[in-house]
């Protein structure tokens, strides 16, 4: 397949050639480079939204039933799922990715798990190439999948336009996630596992955790689900349409584009800048500049600076 082919592939919506492009993409492949320039013209269609949350909140869990609703809706649901923790997506909880598995067949869903390995670039940016070509293939829905608990090395707010936050009652991984300040950032909270004890606590938690956030003009609403079951996941992603009607007024959506797009060069930038260095500094000169740090003939500083100074 060469480049050509793959591009019209993907116009065409061709799942093989979409794969196609995200792995060229990955690998940091010239081609790869190509195909991006070529798409990236016909993206822009996609209602992109972020699912982000502790390990087993049931992220993957409401993601199943959200595609389920949107294609009974006749939409078509791309989903990317990132796990930068992980070298196997979650590969220890392997039945519950059937769950999402079921969705597989469809060919109205395509579902791409990130590999922590692999790609020339970081993580981000292989992320942002799949949305880029997933959005030009022309589906309708792509929901990015990360695990975020406190800090999000993925930057998921830069690609997408809504962010959903899940939580969980009993965990302290949620606890943490209120304190930590990720209130922040959401545009839509869910307590997920409304089953189980403590969910309306967990939610007046995060209420009173959203009063001390400047209020500004979009207040995130906090929803409860039972993925397992199905339930809320309606009214999640009726929020989530809310939110897009909110963004469509005063500019905002174009706004939030903006400041996305700057924080993904920003960060491409940043990755690759830190693989220049990477690659410029032999283990010997660090081991030297150690040395010379060691008997006090520099101070790290210094030693830093010099490390940093391209040659
Ligand atoms: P993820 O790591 O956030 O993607 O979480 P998963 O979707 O893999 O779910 C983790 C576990 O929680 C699985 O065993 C699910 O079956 C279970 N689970 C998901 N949603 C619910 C729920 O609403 N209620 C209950 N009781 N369990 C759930």
């Amino acid at each position: 397949m060469n480049a050509r082919e793959i591009i019209d592939g993907v116009e065409r919506g061709s799942r093989r050639h979409i794969g196609r492009a995200i792995s060229l993409a990955e690998a940091g492949d010239d081609d790869g480079r190509t195909i991006l320039a070529a798409l990236h013209p016909l993206t822009g269609r996609a209602i992109r939204v972020g699912l982000t949350g502790p390990p087993g909140v049931g992220k993957s869990t409401l993601i199943s039933s959200l595609v389920g609703r949107l294609r009974t809706d006749g939409q078509t649901v791309a989903v990317v799922s990132v796990d930068p923790s992980s070298p196997f997506t979650r590969g220890a909880v392997l039945g519950d990715r059937i769950r999402l598995a079921e969705h597989f067949v469809d060919p109205g869903v395509f579902i791409r798990s990130m590999a922590t390995r692999g790609h020339l670039g970081g993580l981000s940016e292989a992320t942002a190439d799949a949305v880029l070509v997933l959005d030009s293939a022309g589906y309708d829905v792509i929901l990015v999948e990360t695990v975020g608990a406190g800090q999000n090395e993925i930057e998921v707010q830069a690609l997408v336009e809504t962010v959903i936050l899940a939580l969980m009652p009993g965990s302290g991984d949620s606890i943490q996630a209120i304190k930590a300040g990720l209130m922040e950032i959401p545009d839509v909270i869910v307590v997920n596992k409304a089953d189980r004890p403590g969910a309306d606590l967990l939610r007046a938690e995060i209420e009173s955790a959203l009063t001390l956030v400047p209020a500004g003009p979009w207040k995130p609403p906090v929803h409860e689900s039972v993925a397992i079951e199905g339930k809320g996941t309606l009214e999640l992603w009726t929020s989530v349409l809310d939110h897009r009607a909110f963004l469509a007024t005063d500019g905002r959506f174009d706004a939030r584009r903006r400041e996305g797009l700057a924080r993904q060069l920003r960060q491409v930038a940043l990755d690759r800048l830190a693989r220049r260095l990477e690659s410029s500094v032999s283990a010997d000169t660090l081991s030297d500049l150690v040395d010379r740090v060691m008997r006090r003939e520099i101070d790290p500083a210094t030693a830093a600076d010099r490390l940093a100074t391209p040659r």
